[in-house]
């Protein structure tokens, strides 16, 4: 274990039972040599590990011909066999954050403070084993009293790799968006008066910059930003939660006070409140997790600050002060930086009803142990929403979140994720698993390393990876998203598919297949998403009543017969796509999901009414029948009911449907279990509805609690189902 202070801790434990010997970090295992009368109860202690460790084994051995030494001491770090264990960010502690609070402490009002169990981790390292001169922070020598915290064993920092202070740590400074110098003294506060009087302020945290800025300047920002409809994540302190989001669950109050400190998406007291904030019913909040953050708090009069990634629209984020002058100068008036490089890029994580929806900061790189045999494999992922993951040596290793493959500054971001994750990890591909389509730049990544590594190439079909990604056993398995390439190269997106990694997955029930006149125009303007399922009289004169005209009805009429840049889905995001439509409720998609998220916000303020759940059989599968749900909707809104109500009911309809044919799989197959996984499982009601349909039926359906629903765990599905095949002999 590393960055957990696993080192001093056993010293600790040594000297608390009278033990001789040493210990020392092999890269990701630790060696205790030790004697003493009380060796068992000294085991019995160190086997509990320090508060942020995770200990996979421990072996004990006789030493032969061995002296024990005069005392205990901590060795210097060796790079032994690397499992790729490379921590993850840790929040600032509570010690820490006294510390930082105690006009006594030398401690006091240092932004960068820190200590054996809290830091940044993951993004600061460079190699492993993770000590100071393999960090960001070997810019930063020691001053004699940080040295002489971190040499002391009776000390909280012995061993703190990231141990700095005023004298001797990185340092803040604030500048003007065009990046000249402000001098202050106290660089924090008046950061803060800049923020109560509405500017705009780029703050450099530990894996990136954020945009930041009060409630009031909400509308500027987003005006700025180009980003008119998306949600805008916050910070706030615990104490002001509950003025503007229901009151967390006691799990998610450990969650935001824990080490990780997520944004977590909670539901607003009322609905209809901060609309400048999230048009949704609910907010993405999260607590002050850097020390930097918790003293802007201790200044600022606002009760919270907007906080969102830096970053140009389908890019990564920002992480250095020179780029974010240069490409986002003219955004932001003013730039809080430091002069601790960031390594390693690292996004915040985002949980909602305690399933992550990111998976960055605080949790990944994620490290999972499951035995896939001796050959090394990578998942370089999807297209969306991406991430890489690892196989070496019994464990499955998670980068961050990365993003969407779908230009350059990704691709290189995705390289270069792969890169630091090998080098990290010491290992070497043999298998590089990939997305099926060919077309994805993923794909092109995947051959270009299997060229360079001399590495066997091996596709996985985009559902099949997320059902893997939940279990690797036999399942009836739910896969509901928005796009992934099908073996019939159509899109798939509501998928039954019945089986296992290593047998395969055979499809025995999906939504019905759908038209998407204008292809990815139907994606950006849901209302020709509604026409390619309901392409009748009555979804025209709606059409024409919301300002089409008739030459766009005419081509739309001419595009989907013809079938002209038409193709066929069966995804579960375009259905609920074209019911937000069909309400009225999002008629232009601005951001990923805008239209299904609407939705959603809509039916939770509705009750669901019965409608028809009509299933047929087409080539020996179940298929839902979406048309039939988005009729009924539509003749419910000419009777004048509710969008609340109705947008409820499609949701439950589609959600029970779903359910009725993973149902069928079961009976069909004689597989009693199932497993839930896609980005459209994030809807609350939608997953509910499935999971106690099911259970009402007497059918258990899992789902995965250490991956997203979500694309972000693709990468891992790949790995999984590579790693079986392989196993068995199959690549
Ligand atoms: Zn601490
Ligand atoms: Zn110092």
């Amino acid at each position: 274990m590393q960055g957990v202070g696993f080192r001093p801790f056993v010293y600790a434990q040594a000297k608390r039972f009278g033990m001789k010997g040493t210990v020392i970090n092999h890269g990701s295992e630790v060696e205790i040599d030790a004697a003493g009368e009380k060796f068992d109860e000294f085991c019995r202690e160190v086997g509990k590990g320090p508060k942020m460790s995770v200990i996979d084994s421990v072996s004990v051995e006789p030493l032969q011909n061995w002296n024990p030494p005069a005392n205990f001491t901590i060795l210097p770090s060796q790079d032994g066999a690397r499992t790729g264990f490379v921590p993850a960010d840790i929040a600032t502690c509570e010690h820490c954050l006294h510390d930082i609070m105690d006009p006594n402490s030398r401690y006091y009002g240092y932004w960068a403070t820190s200590c054996t169990d809290c830091g940044p981790r993951y993004s600061i390292i460079k190699s492993v084993p993770y000590d100071r001169e393999r960090t960001s922070m070997d810019d930063f020598p020691a001053c004699p009293a940080c040295q002489n915290e971190y040499e002391n064993p009776g000390n909280r920092r012995h061993h703190a790799q990231t141990i700095a202070c005023r004298e001797c740590g990185p340092k803040l400074s604030l500048l003007k968006g065009s990046g000249e110098i402000i001098s202050a003294n106290d660089t924090i506060s008046v950061a803060a008066e800049l923020l109560d009087a509405g500017k705009i302020v780029a703050i450099r945290g530990i894996g990136g910059f954020h945009i930041c800025c009060t409630e009031e300047s909400a509308e500027k920002l987003k005006t700025v930003l180009g980003r008119p409809n998306q949600s805008l994540a916050v910070m706030m302190k615990p104490e002001t939660l509950s003025d503007f989001v229901v009151e967390p669950t006691k799990g998610e109050w450990e969650l935001l006070k824990g080490p990780v400190h997520p944004i977590m998406i909670l539901d607003k007291i009322d609905p209809e409140s901060h609309k400048n904030l999230s048009q949704l019913h609910n907010l993405g909040v999260m607590l002050p997790y850097t020390g930097l953050h918790h003293l802007l708090f201790t200044k600022l009069r606002s009760p919270l600050l907007i906080m969102t990634s830096a970053n140009a629209p389908g890019t990564p984020m920002i992480t250095e002060t020179k780029t974010i002058i240069e490409k986002m100068g003219q955004v932001v008036d003013y730039i809080l930086t430091h002069d601790r490089e960031i390594v390693n890029r690292c996004d915040d994580s985002i949980v909602r009803d305690g399933y992550l929806i990111r998976m960055s900061r605080g949790y990944a790189p994620l490290r999972t142990r499951m035995v896939l045999g001796k050959r090394q494999i990578l998942g370089v992922g999807p297209e969306r929403n991406a991430n890489t993951t690892v196989y070496t040596r019994g464990f499955l290793i998670t980068s961050p979140h990365i993003g969407n493959i779908r230009n350059p500054p990704t691709v290189a971001y995705l390289e270069e994720t792969i890169e630091k994750l090998t080098g990290l990890t010491g290992s070497v591909p043999e298998i590089i698993a990939h997305d099926l389509h060919p077309q994805f730049l993923s794909t092109r990544v995947a051959q270009q390393l299997a060229e360079r590594y001399g590495a066997v190439l091996c596709p996985v079909q985009h559902h099949r990876a997320h059902i893997a990604s939940v279990t690797t056993e036999e399942v009836v398995g739910i896969a509901i998203d928005g796009v992934g390439y099908g073996d019939d190269a159509t899109i798939w997106g509501g998928e039954i598919l019945a089986g296992s990694p290593g047998d395969g997955y055979i499809r025995t029930g999906h939504l019905e297949q759908v038209l998407m006149p204008g292809g990815d125009l139907a994606t950006k303007f849901p209302e020709r998403m509604l026409y390619g399922i309901l392409p009748n009289e009555e979804t025209v004169s709606l059409l024409r009543n919301r300002g089409w005209d008739e030459t766009g009805l005419r081509i739309l009429a001419q595009q989907t017969e013809k079938r002209f840049n038409t193709p066929v889905t069966t995804s579960t995001g375009r259905v609920l796509d074209a019911a937000s439509a069909l309400l009225g409720i999002c008629r232009e998609r601005t951001y990923d999901g805008e239209p299904s998220m609407m939705l959603e916000a809509y039916a939770a303020r509705g009750v669901a009414q019965p409608m028809e759940i009509t299933l047929e059989s087409r080539d020996g599968r179940d298929v839902l029948l979406t048309s039939s749900i988005l009729r009924e909707g539509m003749e419910m809104l000419s009777d004048g009911i509710c969008i609340e109500d109705i947008a409820a009911s499609i949701q439950t309809t589609l959600a029970k449907g779903i359910a009725n044919i993973a149902l069928n799989g079961v009976q069909t197959t004689g597989i009693p279990k199932t497993a839930l996984s896609g980005g459209v499982a994030i809807n609350r009601s939608i997953r509910e509805t499935i999971i106690e349909t099911l259970k009402n039926a007497g059918v258990e359906c899992i789902t995965n609690p250490r991956y997203p629903f979500g694309d972000g765990c693709i990468s891992c599905g790949q790995v999984i189902t590579a790693g079986i095949l392989a196993k068995e002999g199959r690549i």
